[in-house]
């Protein structure tokens, strides 16, 4: 059934960073342009089409703790994006990924049995480490994209039940 959850990256992939606020809208534009390409998702833009096949989460080193400050931009950029792009990003994201560094490590307890500070995740682990980690936490999805400037472009893993591409914001 080809159901997707994208992960987004913030920093350098939808904006230049917290300090800065610039919406990088040619990354916005970037991304559309792959989803259209992937099987199941063609139509995102359509707010009734295809809505339960297509989940968005963030995954964002630069999210500690949801502060006011970080919830108030990435609320604007949410609006801004389903404004002027019709992503349907508030309807679409799942609280399975609306998440904080301090439940990215939450996670990894509970679904690889690792116990690691939230301060020290970036520092031991890349993002693609964290999505194999995580995989088993995907299972009610065929397939998990991240966008993401730091990752190795086009890496594909393939799980039992899911899998799992990365997708280089600077080489798309
Ligand atoms: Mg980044």
């Amino acid at each position: 059934m080809n159901k997707t959850i994208v992960l987004l990256d913030l920093e350098e992939t939808l904006i230049e960073s917290f300090d800065d606020a610039l919406i990088l809208e040619h990354n916005i534009l970037k991304i559309a342009g792959h989803l259209y390409t992937v099987p199941g998702v063609g139509a995102f833009t359509d707010p009734e089409s295809l809505l339960d096949n297509l989940r968005f989460g963030w995954m964002s080193w630069a999210i500690w703790d949801w502060s006011d400050k970080e919830q108030e931009l990435v609320g604007d950029l949410v609006t801004f994006i389903d404004r002027e792009h019709k992503w349907n990003l508030k309807e679409r994201m799942s609280t399975l990924c609306d998440w904080s560094m301090t439940t990215w490590a939450e996670k990894l307890m509970q679904f690889d049995s690792l116990l690691v500070h939230r301060d020290e995740i970036n520092q031991l682990f890349s993002k693609e480490d964290m999505l194999f980690k995580l995989r088993d936490m995907f299972n009610d999805f065929d397939r998990v994209i991240l966008f993401d400037d730091t990752v190795e472009h086009n890496l594909t893993i393939s799980a039992p039940d899911v899998t799992i591409v990365f997708q280089n914001i600077k080489e798309l």
